[in-house]
């Protein structure tokens, strides 16, 4: 299993590395994307990465990077600024870069104001089609915005990562060749509506991920998520679309590769090491 989606230096808050990743890897989890938020922590989260290499045995372990500037931190970056150290900090470490994430839009109350999550998120945008790199997308009341983007956008890809939307969201994603990153959100049993969007969606545009620390699943509630819990997500997948678990998973991590690159693929293992 491929853990898409993880915030590596946030999890290092609650749990030594060393745990995060052989907890990880007693579970199945054989490679895991660590996505950026802001430039004063994609240092801390390259280092992060490193030590996480550096303990995680490769091949056994794949670990790779993406790096941008989440909506959240609109209000702490000024989009220009913000634009000039990506682009700086891409031409120092693209050859290390799988994607250009967490970017995207947050419509919800209280958040930074649109204007200038537009201009960040646009800008990104820009990077990573320049850079020829997918894009992680952070998505809240903000689908059909960013939908017009991505139709405005010749040659964009990438994954609405935690997706919750509605089919027809879902479906107008898929129809752009966008992936979806299927959180643990569905391991809460009372989320009916969506386990029956992702139990109908074609499954070779699902991508698995934790976001981890953050969006616990039903049975870690009181605890930070963790890379390690995706096989419960897995589990439920299964079950609702009653595929085969471990085919699922090998279909899934395929996905990841396809969207990611082979960065990924030498260290992809299945069930408990
Ligand atoms: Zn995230």
């Amino acid at each position: 299993m491929i853990d898409t989606h993880c915030h590596l230096e946030d999890l290092l808050a609650f749990y030594p590395l060393e745990q995060v990743l052989s907890c990880a890897k007693q579970a199945g989890v054989g490679g895991l994307i660590a996505v950026g938020v802001a430039p004063s922590r994609w240092l801390a989260q390259k280092m992060a990465a490193q030590q996480a290499r550096a303990l995680g045995d490769a091949p056994r372990f794949s670990l790779g990077l993406a790096y941008g500037i989440h909506p959240w931190w609109a209000d702490a970056v000024a989009p220009a600024l913000g634009l000039a150290a990506l682009a700086r900090w891409l031409a120092q470490e693209r050859a290390d870069t799988l994607a250009v994430g967490e970017i995207g839009l947050d419509f919800a109350p209280n958040m930074p104001p649109m204007a200038r999550q537009m201009a960040l998120f646009e800008g990104q945008v820009a990077l990573a089609v320049a850079q020829a790199l997918p894009v992680i997308l952070h998505e809240r009341k903000s689908a059909d915005v960013l939908l017009k983007v991505i139709r405005q956008t010749a040659g964009l890809r990438g994954v609405v990562h935690g997706f919750v939307g509605s089919r027809q969201q879902a479906e107008a994603f898929i129809a752009q060749g966008f992936y979806l990153g299927v959180g643990a959100a569905i391991t809460h049993p009372r989320a009916t509506r969506l386990r029956a969007m992702l139990a109908a969606l074609p499954v070779d545009y699902l991508l698995l991920e934790s976001d981890a620390p953050n969006q616990p699943g039903a049975r870690h509630k009181n605890a930070p998520n963790e890379p390690a819990f995706i096989g419960e997500q897995l589990a439920v997948l299964a079950e609702i679309r009653g595929d085969e678990p471990d085919a699922l998973g090998r279909q899934l991590d395929a996905n990841a590769i396809a969207l990611f690159g082979c960065g990924l693929a030498q260290s992809v293992n299945h069930g408990p090491s």
